[in-house]
């Protein structure tokens, strides 16, 4: 990798996916030394911009946005050195045989092209793309990088899957999903696969239930054109939580390769019994904020921010209950949730195990079941926690919940990198384990979609509203509270 040629083409490159996330990972990645010393970025965006006037803005985005500080100016100078700028709309021809002219004329071997653009844009850039013949090299390798939101239902995810496999291989694509960059989310498979002692109990016999919980403490911000449209089951549920479901749920791979881990998480996704019609409307919950208070602030509700329209019923809060139908996961229901405006950000999954066959003790302090319980703390306290029964002191038999806990930042003394680090690196590198593949994106609509139909075939008249800063309207406690069980919201709830 080192000594070859690579231009790393980003289109959108004066948007905010670039200036935040993806300059300050390539920083870090060149710090590391990871980088071919011959690197040209090369930016492709309408704003009249020069080369020079690029390179300084992405060199502001770095210093405002980099986890490693200072920054050091040799590294940067590696990094910007040939930073080119291709001033074009994206359904400009031109734009593209300029972007063609500009890669012949630098001799560069290996083209990756990252597309940091508006969704709507997907389309027209790889059919350009292909016409340009930007899609294949002679003597290199080129790969596309495609950001979420990958399509909106099956039919616009088939539609551009069609149109994308028209023009590149499926070996060249790679679909992010960040939360698969997240140090902590690749931990669920080391965690259950390098480890002997959990995957005897990692089934129907002895666990209860999983609650998968992804929340957030911001509204909309800038975004309501996008939520609006998108709602958390775009925005969450069809990406990130069906990442988590089938990283918890899935088979041992038989390697730990590309193929073999998306194998085994498409199978899950087949597993998932279809929620259609009535039975979508049972198994999910949809809510809205209202005005209320987030750390400490008062803030709008959703109907009152910006750009969304008075009489919006999306949802800004889902919880679904899902069941995987294959013999690991029998009548194991996995409740997922995630919402806006929650009382603190965390990604959380909790495996609750079954009780001990008969209660010989006393539970001290402890109403409901007895806690044993496992958290994988994927953000922001990074860590593992096991939750047990022990003898609290005296003499009476009195059981009192403990931990044992592993926490990240303790164990290892660092912070886990940022997710596009470890992503823009592995697309580097040829390996796509962490990206969805082709089916698997499909396989994600697939089911995601039926939920959308049943939600427009049985449209809500009142969408309940929960006040910020709150877990949500009572309705999604009675909606796990039904099966007997209980969200396990952190402390400070
Ligand atoms: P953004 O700030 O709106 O940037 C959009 C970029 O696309 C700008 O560079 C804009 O160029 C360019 N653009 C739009 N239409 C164009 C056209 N017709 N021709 C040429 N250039 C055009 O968007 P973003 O927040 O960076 O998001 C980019 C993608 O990443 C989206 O798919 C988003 O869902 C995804 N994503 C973003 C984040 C994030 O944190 N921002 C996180 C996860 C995923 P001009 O400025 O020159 O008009």
């Amino acid at each position: 990798i080192k000594s070859t040629s690579l231009a790393i083409v980003i289109f959108g490159v004066t948007g905010d996916l670039t200036r935040r996330k993806l300059l300050p990972a390539l920083y870090e990645l060149m710090k590391a030394e990871k980088l071919p010393e011959k690197l040209h970025l090369i930016g492709f965006a309408r704003r009249d911009w020069s080369d020079e006037f690029l390179r300084e803005k992405l060199q502001a985005g770095i210093e405002e946005h980099s986890r490693s500080k200072p920054i050091d100016p040799q590294i940067l100078e590696r990094l910007l050195a040939r930073t080119h700028y291709v001033q074009s709309t994206f359904e400009d021809f031109q734009g593209y045989q300029k972007l063609s002219e500009l890669i012949k004329g630098n001799r560069i071997q290996n083209v990756l092209l990252y597309l940091a653009t508006p969704p709507e844009e997907y389309l027209v850039i790889v059919e350009l793309l292909g016409k340009s013949g930007l899609n294949k090299r002679e003597n290199g390798w080129t790969r596309i990088v495609i950001e979420k939101p990958y399509g909106r239902d099956i039919e616009s995810a088939t539609i551009l899957e069609q149109a994308v496999h028209r023009v590149f291989s499926e070996k060249q694509v790679y679909r992010i999903d960040h939360y698969l960059g997240k140090e902590t989310v690749q931990n669920i498979l080391v965690f259950r696969f390098a480890n002997a002692i959990f995957e005897p109990l990692w089934d129907r016999r002895y666990v209860d239930h999983v609650q998968i919980t992804v929340s957030e403490t911001v509204g909309v911000g800038t975004r309501a054109g996008y939520y609006d449209n998108a709602g958390v089951i775009r925005d969450m549920f069809q990406n990130h939580l069906l990442q988590l479901v089938t990283l918890t749920a899935m088979e041992a791979p038989v390697g730990f390769n590309a193929d073999a881990v998306r194998d085994e998480k498409v199978k899950v996704l087949k597993a998932l019994r279809p929620l259609r019609g009535k039975d979508a409307i049972q198994n999910t919950y949809r809510a809205q904020y209202v005005s209320g208070t987030v750390d400490g602030k008062r803030v709008p509700g959703y109907k009152d921010e910006a750009g969304v329209p008075p009489d919006s019923v999306t949802e800004t809060l889902l919880a679904a209950r899902l069941y995987i139908d294959n013999w690991r996961w029998a009548g194991v229901p996995f409740y997922v949730r995630s919402g806006k405006r929650l009382p603190t950000r965390l990604t959380e999954i909790v495996i609750r195990f079954r009780q001990a066959p008969l209660s010989l003790f006393d539970w001290h302090n402890l109403a409901g079941d007895a806690p044993n319980t496992l958290v994988l703390s994927l953000q922001p306290d990074e860590g593992i926690r096991l939750e047990f029964g022990a003898k609290a002191p005296g003499p009476i038999n009195q059981i009192a919940p403990v931990n044992m806990e592993f926490n990240y930042q303790e164990t290892f003394g660092t912070e886990p990198p940022e997710a596009y680090e470890r992503l823009l690196l592995d697309c580097i590198q040829g390996d796509a384990t962490l990206f969805t593949r082709s089916d698997e994106v499909l396989s994600q609509w697939a089911f995601t979609s039926n939920i959308l139909e049943a939600w427009q075939q049985f449209p809500v008249r009142n969408l309940p509203v929960y006040e910020a800063g709150t877990w949500g309207p009572p309705g999604i406690d009675d909606f796990i509270q039904q099966d007997g069980r209980q969200w396990r919201n952190p402390s400070g709830d």
